[in-house]
């Protein structure tokens, strides 16, 4: 069965075409500056590489080009009536949605609803599923939540110390993102370990341009570090994670910064790219921090620094910890950051084995000494796999 797999944003949609339940890539792609001059899209299908350079003033224009791709000579696919499901990664359910569905009007006026909530996400995913449920009709189309995981949290977790009335009028609360990866990767794990995911307490450290870490109980979210936003918690690309709210006041009292500058600082000019300097890239912080560049390594120290502090308040979440597993392209590559993240936490229950640590990459591995009171695992993710498993699962049952 093929299933679909779309990543709609502002100005793109990556897509992913699956047989399932085989979870055999058929083909994927990225179209790019949509309603932009300078479109393209870049298509691989059976190792091949295919570059359209095009104009693409809508979504739906690039969506047909895409589907034209997957069909054409040599194409993934013979029709387009072959596709027997799309699935969409969609940013923000709120407290509507805790597991994925099948889209239909209600849902699709449900997640309207959350537009304040993600008000540069949501307006794209949801262009994307009226364009997937007009270029093919009757086919089953599916929404993939990352906030649907976190629904499982307790209100301890998820309420802010703020007026009650902002949770019960504005929504205000930590809604948790990330949260397909999280469950993928803590599925995976229990797996991994041979062991069923209800009798095990888990940390996953989402590390990748966004970084967040969620702790799972017996394969439930019960906490995580994204917030009402994704701004907060670690230190990421070009966020920064926690940070005194204060910090905003004064900079709007004292340097006249504007709300459109606020937003852009915290959101495009703060965390690695802000305290570097130089860039948001973990692999090139890494090699100007070896050439001896100061403020390199002190972003690299405070990146590691609150990924410790996090596994510290979640190990205190969860009081036993079985494993504590590394994902995204951070926590899959980077050797150095899982050894200095872990650096004196063997008390705590964290002891990696230096050499198995040093030689994985971007592969299931347990990377723990035998003395670490808890396993420590890398797990690759795979949201567009995490996705189609969800829309096949729905679509059949
Ligand atoms: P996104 O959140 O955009 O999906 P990824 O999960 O792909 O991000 O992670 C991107 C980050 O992973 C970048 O900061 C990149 O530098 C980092 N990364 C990838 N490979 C390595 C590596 N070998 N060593 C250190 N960091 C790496």
């Amino acid at each position: 069965m093929k299933i679909l797999v779309i990543n709609s944003g502002s100005s793109s949609i990556k897509y992913k075409c699956f047989e399932m339940p085989e979870r055999t890539v058929l083909a994927s792609g990225l179209c790019e500056k949509i309603g932009e001059p300078g479109g393209r899209i870049t298509h691989r299908a059976a190792e091949r590489q295919t570059k359209i350079e095009q104009p693409f003033p809508t979504h739906a224009a690039a969506l047909e080009k895409v589907l034209d791709l997957l069909t054409g000579n040599g194409g993934a696919l013979a029709h387009k009536e072959d596709i027997s499901g799309v699935g969409h990664r969609l940013v923000h359910g709120g407290e509507a949605f805790s597991a994925s569905v099948l889209i239909d009007d209600e849902v699709i006026a449900a997640v309207r609803e959350n537009i304040p909530l993600a008000p540069l996400h949501n307006p794209p995913n949801l262009l994307g599923v009226e364009v997937g449920r007009s270029l093919l009709p009757g086919v089953p189309q599916v929404g993939v939540f990352d906030t649907a995981f976190h629904q499982s949290m307790p209100p301890e977790a998820y309420l802010y110390a703020l007026p009650y009335e902002l949770y019960r009028t504005s929504r205000v609360r930590r809604y948790g993102f990330h949260g397909t990866s999280h469950a993928y990767v803590a599925r995976r794990a229990a797996e991994f370990l041979q062991q069923p995911a209800e009798q095990l307490n888990l940390i996953t450290c989402h590390l990748g341009n966004g970084a967040s870490m969620a702790a799972v109980r017996g394969g439930k979210s019960v906490d995580t570090s994204m917030g009402f936003t994704p701004l907060e918690g670690l230190v990421m690309g070009t966020r920064p994670g926690d940070f005194d709210p204060a910090i905003i006041l004064y900079l709007m009292e004292n340097q006249q910064m504007d709300a459109a500058q606020i937003n852009k600082l915290l959101n495009k000019q703060s965390g690695l790219l802000g305290l570097s300097g130089k860039t948001n890239d973990m692999r090139e912080i890494e090699a100007l921090a070896a050439a001896g560049d100061g403020p390199a390594r002190l972003a690299f120290a405070v990146y590691c620094y609150r990924v410790r502090k996090y596994i510290g308040a979640l190990t205190a979440v969860l009081g036993h910890v079985d494993a504590l597993v590394f994902t995204a392209g951070v926590g899959e590559n980077s050797s150095a950051v899982r050894a200095t993240s872990l650096t004196g936490l063997a008390e705590l229950g964290y002891a990696l084995d230096p050499d198995k640590n040093a030689s994985t990459r971007g592969t299931e591995a347990d990377i723990s000494a035998a003395s670490s009171r808890a396993r420590i695992l890398v797990i690759p993710t795979d949201e567009e796999i995490a996705i189609a498993e969800q829309t096949y699962a729905i679509i059949t049952r």
